[in-house]
C-alpha cells in the first residue's frame, strides 16, 4: 500500500489509523528476520500513536494516520537512536527532531527506526554495527547505503514511507538499488535540526517511497525553515502534489558529458538510453552539457566530509552519550579506550582522515584546497543550469553489488558515489527513481537533478516518467 492508497481507504471510512498500524506491523514481523531493516522496532509504541490518533480524530492533518519508518541518525524523544554505532549504544534522545516534529504534527505515525551504516559512513548498509540489512530483491546483495534499511523497508512494503539522510548519496543510491524513489533536497530545504551531523556543510533529511507521488507528500510534510537550524532557508515550500500534475513538454534536460565512465555498467547505460528516449516521447528535450570538474568530485567529498566529521564525531567521548569503556585510570585513558571499542574500522578510518586533512601543515594543502574546487563544482552546476532546466545521469554505476564485494577495499566502495556527490558538494536538489532492471531482475535508477529549490520539476518529470514507464508497478519476491 502506498501512503495515497492509505488515505484513499481512510476517505472511505474502510480503515481507520489501529487497522492499518496492524496491517504494517504484520509485515514487518513477517519481514524483518529475513531483511533486517529496522533496528528498533515495539508494537506497542505503533499501536500507541495509532490509537491515540482515531481518539481525537479531529485535527486531520496531512499525513493523517501514515507510517513512517525513521532513519537512526533522527532524534525521536526517548527512542534509541544509535546511528548505528556501539558508540551511541542506549542513547535515547530527550527531545525530537524538527521533522519528526512535523511528522506528528501532520498525524503520521512513527513505525521504529531503520537501519544504516554506521554514521552514514558508507554506501552499503554494512558497516552498521547490527550487521547488514539485505536487498529485497536479491538477499544476496546489498540494500545501498548509507540508508539501505530504510530503502529496502520501503520496497519490502514493511512501510509506505521512510526518512533517509544524504550527504553524498545516501538517500538515492539505496532508493535506486532497492527499486525505489528517494529525494535530496536543496541544502537548507529541510531543517536539520536533531539530525545527529556527519558533515554539517553537505547533509539534508529527505523523503523515500514507492512513487514520485507518495514521495512529493512526505517531502511537503517535513519541509521548510525552521529558525533551530541556522542554515535553514525562508523560501516560500510550493505545494508539491499539485505541481507535480503540471505538464512536462518542453522542459530541457541536459545529459553530462563527463558521466559516461569506464565503469557504468552496460546494463545501466542501456536503461539509461532507453528513458531518454521515453523523455523525448513526452515532449523533453534532450541536449549534451558538461561538468568540467567532475573528476575531482570524490577527492574533493571525501577532504571536506571527513574534515567536518572528524570535528563533528569529537563530541563522542564516553562522557555525555551512549557507550563509555570501563577501562583507563586517566580521563585521557577512558576516551581513548571508549572511541577505540565504541567506533567501527569505517568511523575510525574517517575521523583518522579528516583529522588528517585539518592538521596544521597539511590544511592549507588539503582542506583549503578542497574548498576551492568545491565552488568550481557549484559553479558548473550554475553553468549547466543556464541552458537546461534538469539534468539527467545514472544514480550509481551498478545495480546492486554482493554482500562483502567491496568490503575489503574502501577506495572502491568510494569511487561508486561518482555520480551523487558532486549535488551535495553544490547543495542543489536530486532525485532518483527507478529506470527499469537488469535481466537478473536488478533495480536500476536514474538521477534527476534541478536547480536550488526546483524540487517541485524534479517531481513534476519524475511522476511523467514513472506513469509513462510503470517500473514502480513491479515488487520484489523475497526469498
Ligand atoms: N557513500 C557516501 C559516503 O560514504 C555518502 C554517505 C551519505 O550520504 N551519508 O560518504
Amino acid at each position: 500500500m502506498t501512503a495515497r492508497e492509505i488515505q484513499a481507504i481512510y476517505q472511505t471510512g474502510k480503515a481507520a489509523p489501529p487497522e492499518i498500524a496492524e496491517t504494517f506491523i504484520k509485515k514487518i514481523e513477517e519481514l524483518q528476520p529475513k531483511l533486517k531493516a529496522l533496528v528498533w522496532f515495539d508494537p506497542e509504541f505503533v499501536r500507541k500513536q495509532a490509537g491515540a490518533l482515531t481518539a481525537d480524530g479531529k485535527s486531520k492533518g496531512p499525513l493523517w494516520g501514515v507510517p513512517v519508518l525513521v532513519k537512526d541518525n533522527l532524534c525521536v524523544e526517548g527512542v534509541p537512536t544509535t546511528c548505528a554505532s556501539k558508540i551511541l549504544a542506549r542513547f535515547r534522545p530527550p527531545y525530537n527532531a524538527t521533522v519528526i516534529e512535523r511528522l506528528k504534527a501532520a498525524g503520521a505515525i512513527l513505525l521504529g527506526m531503520a537501519n544504516m551504516d554506521e554514521f552514514a559512513f558508507g554506501s552499503s548498509c554494512e558497516y552498521s554495527s547490527y550487521g547488514p540489512t539485505l536487498n529485497p530483491w536479491d538477499t544476496a546483495r546489498v540494500p545501498g547505503g548509507s540508508s539501505g534499511g530504510s530503502a529496502a523497508a520501503v520496497a519490502a512494503g514493511m512501510t509506505p514511507l521512510a526518512l533517509g539522510s544524504d550527504t553524498g548519496g545516501s538517500i538515492r543510491q539505496p532508493a535506486s538499488f532497492c527499486g525505489v524513489v528517494g529525494l535530496k533536497p536543496t541544502y537548507g530545504r529541510v531543517s536539520r535540526y536533531g539530525l545527529i551531523a556527519f558533515a554539517s556543510s553537505l547533509d539534508q533529511i529527505g523523503p523515500i517511497a514507492k512513487t514520485v507521488e507518495d514521495c512529493a507528500l512526505l517531502f511537503s510534510g517535513i519541509a521548510g525553515f525552521d529558525q533551530r537550524d541556522s542554515t535553514s532557508v525562508e523560501a516560500k515550500v510550493p505545494n508539491c502534489l499539485e505541481e507535480l500534475k503540471k505538464p512536462v513538454k518542453g522542459l530541457r534536460v541536459g545529459v553530462p558529458k563527463e558521466y559516461l565512465i569506464d565503469g557504468l555498467d552496460p546494463e545501466v547505460k542501456k536503461a539509461l538510453e532507453a528513458a531518454l528516449e521515453q523523455f523525448r516521447k513526452l515532449g523533453l528535450k534532450i541536449q549534451e552539457v558538461s561538468l568540467p570538474h567532475t573528476e575531482y568530485a570524490i577527492p574533493t567529498y571525501y577532504i571536506v566530509a571527513t574534515a567536518e566529521a572528524s570535528s563533528n564525531l569529537a563530541r563522542f567521548d564516553g562522557v555525555q552519550y551512549g557507550y563509555r569503556s570501563g577501562e583507563g585510570d586517566s580521563l585521557l585513558a577512558m576516551y581513548g579506550k571508549t572511541r577505540g571499542q565504541g567506533f567501527g574500522p569505517e568511523a575510525k578510518r574517517r575521523i583518522i582522515l579528516g583529522t588528517f586533512v585539518l592538521s596544521s601543515g597539511y590544511y592549507e594543502a588539503y582542506y583549503a584546497h578542497a574548498l576551492k574546487v568545491r565552488t568550481l563544482i557549484r559553479r558548473d552546476f550554475d553553468k549547466a543550469f543556464e541552458a537546461v532546466d534538469l539534468l539527467m545521469t545514472p544514480t550509481s554505476p551498478t545495480p546492486a553489488f554482493r554482500l562483502g564485494e567491496k568490503l575489503s577495499d574502501p577506495l572502491t566502495m568510494y569511487l561508486s558515489d561518482i555520480y551523487t556527490i558532486s549535488v551535495n558538494l553544490a547543495g542543489v536538489p536530486a532525485l532518483s527513481l527507478p529506470c527499469g532492471f537488469t535481466p537478473a531482475g536488478l533495480p536500476i535508477g536514474m538521477q534527476l537533478i534541478a536547480k536550488p529549490f526546483a524540487e517541485a520539476e524534479l517531481f513534476q518529470a519524475a511522476h511523467a516518467y514513472e506513469q509513462a514507464s510503470g517500473w514502480h508497478k513491479r515488487e520484489p519476491k523475497i526469498r
